[in-house]
């Protein structure tokens, strides 16, 4: 499946999404469904992360085939708020991606993968 499909079958999921108009859902912000989605970014990858921790701590990171799965779902969940930000500020998936990608090659070839900053 491609970015931009994923994104676009995850608006259907967005509650918000199906009360803003057709204007609304690409160029500006619903700051209310906004915020939620922010919040909620937050949220499951905290959940995500806690399921890691657990594993980590109780079991020294062997997963079993059951919590392999319950990590990538809460994997999943911040997958859809990250398509869905991206939605709200206007920005296919596969756009967020390359920038993405473009950034990292940029820094590889400037050897400043580590460090600390976001413009190095
Ligand atoms: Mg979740």
């Amino acid at each position: 499946m491609k970015f931009d499909e994923y994104q676009k079958q995850a608006e259907t999921t967005d509650l918000g999404f199906e009360n803003m108009g057709e204007v609304m859902r690409i160029h500006s912000y619903n700051v209310p469904e906004f915020i939620d989605k922010v919040l909620g970014l937050v949220g499951e990858s905290g959940e995500f992360a806690d399921k890691i921790k657990k594993i980590m701590r109780d079991k020294r990171g062997e997963f079993t085939d059951e919590e392999r799965i319950a990590a990538l779902k809460e994997l999943g969940d911040v997958l859809w708020y990250v398509a869905e930000i991206s939605a709200y500020l206007g920005t296919p998936m596969s756009e967020l991606a390359k920038m993405n990608l473009e950034k990292l090659a940029s820094r590889k070839a400037r050897g400043t993968l580590v460090g600390a900053g976001d413009n190095r």
